[in-house]
């Protein structure tokens, strides 16, 4: 607890210099320099989940919650490419990869050296993840040939490595299911489309990659078995459900700061506008969103940090479904929470100069990312239906 909170304060000081003064510039130049990755893992925080044999803290899923929320508070885009690298990338090389790979891939991205992304979505399939079409062929000879298109990929044209999921056909040509590869980028057969320009997380690049008869190597690049693809993808969801809660709870703390600023200096009919009641009810309600988000949250990742220390079989089978419910309510309170943030502004508020013009834009993501609020909802049914309540 106590490591945790040093490491919190260092974090707010570097998040407070390295990140604070530039996020407004990123954002108007719709990238990241490639600088804060390494900045980022120097400070500890690539490492948080990550265990001492391969350089990190190992401090546990609470304290890396907390570290994203604080994060989050600085700069969404900062915190969505961070998490495709480390998180997206790195979580599942840490669960189901082998001693090879984790040397290979997972240890670099966690020094910072190199970039990670996580491909799933597709431009026919994205809720449907089970219908994806890429597919991954071996032939007689062992080697696998990649063929296919991934869309809306965070870290797109900037990332070294990715773990793409696709469909395995053996060299019989059977179709063994979905499996994950791990793939180095700039190799030939595979190539990449030109930033999307977004709404929000402008500095976070996403688009498309391209596979055409791309040799990824052969079974060393399978990622934890042939055909687990689905049920990895699944659990890794459940990280994102939860890291995207605490992006949540770190945007809910910035709106309720620069609000509560604003209103304290802004003057309207010779009073502070915090003094009107309807303003005053706009930041209590503010608050009460960030209270609740903030009990909710932790307690989920309370919860994930014990469920990793058991063995698999033991493993909570409610964790995806809190996960779910978790990031389906955190999304709605922030995006209203920025919602009342912007309105306690007025005019100045659909500014761009102001933060919270900003933080509007980007919270939209996550009632999107890591599978849409209807997809949390159709989890969290079926979960219950299997209950015996
Ligand atoms: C900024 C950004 C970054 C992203 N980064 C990544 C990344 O790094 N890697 C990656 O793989 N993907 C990434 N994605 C993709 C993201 O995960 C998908 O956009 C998301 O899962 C939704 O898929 P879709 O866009 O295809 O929407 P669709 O699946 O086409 O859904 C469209 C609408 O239909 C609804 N819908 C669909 N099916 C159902 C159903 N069964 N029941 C009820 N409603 C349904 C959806 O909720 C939604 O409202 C990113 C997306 C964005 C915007």
């Amino acid at each position: 607890m106590e490591w945790t909170q040093e490491f919190l304060d260092t974090f707010r000081n570097f998040c407070e210099k390295e990140i604070k003064p530039h996020a407004e510039d990123w954002d108007q130049n719709g990238s990241l320099p490639k600088e804060i990755f390494p900045a980022l893992a120097n400070i500890g925080y690539f490492g948080l989940l990550a265990p001492e044999e391969y350089g990190g803290s190992n401090l546990g899923v609470l304290a890396g919650v907390k570290s994203m929320e604080l994060l989050s508070e600085y700069c969404g885009s900062t915190f969505f490419s961070a998490s495709a690298s480390f998180g997206l990338f790195g979580e599942p090389l840490r669960h189901f990869g082998t001693e090879a790979q984790k040397q290979k891939y997972y240890v670099p991205v966690l020094d910072g050296k190199k970039i990670g992304c996580m491909g799933i979505t597709e431009p026919q399939s994205g809720s449907d993840v089970s219908a994806i079409t890429t597919t991954a062929k071996q032939n007689k000879d062992g080697t696998i040939l990649l063929n296919g298109q991934k869309t809306y990929i965070t870290n797109s044209s900037i990332a070294d490595f990715a773990i793409i999921l696709a469909r395995f056909i053996n060299s019989e040509g059977e179709d063994k299911g979905l499996t994950h590869f791990i793939l180095e980028l700039d190799k030939p057969g595979i190539s990449r489309g030109k930033p999307m320009k977004k709404l929000g997380l402008r500095a976070s690049v996403t688009g498309e990659l391209f596979f055409e008869q791309a040799n990824i190597g052969s079974s060393e690049s399978i990622l934890g078995g042939i055909g687990k693809g689905f049920r990895q993808t699944m659990m890794t969801f459940n990280e994102e459900r939860l890291s995207i809660a605490a992006y949540c709870l770190g945007v809910l703390n910035a709106c309720l700061k620069e609000a509560s600023s604003f209103a304290r200096t802004r003057k309207s009919f010779g009073s502070p506008i915090y003094q009107h009641q309807a303003v005053s009810g706009m930041l209590a309600e503010l608050y009460t969103k960030l209270e609740a988000v903030k009990s909710f949250t932790y307690r989920v990742a309370t919860e994930m940090e014990e469920d990793q220390k058991k063995a698999r079989k033991d493993r909570d089978p409610e964790l995806g479904a809190k996960c779910s419910a978790l990031k389906l309510f955190a999304s709605v309170q922030a995006r209203e929470g920025a919602n009342l943030a912007v309105q306690i502004h007025g005019g100045a508020g659909f500014m761009e100069e102001y933060k919270v013009s900003r933080l509007y834009r980007d919270v939209r993501l996550a009632e999107i990312g890591g599978g849409t609020s209807e997809i949390q909802k159709s989890i969290i049914t079926s979960s219950i239906m299997k209950w015996k309540l």
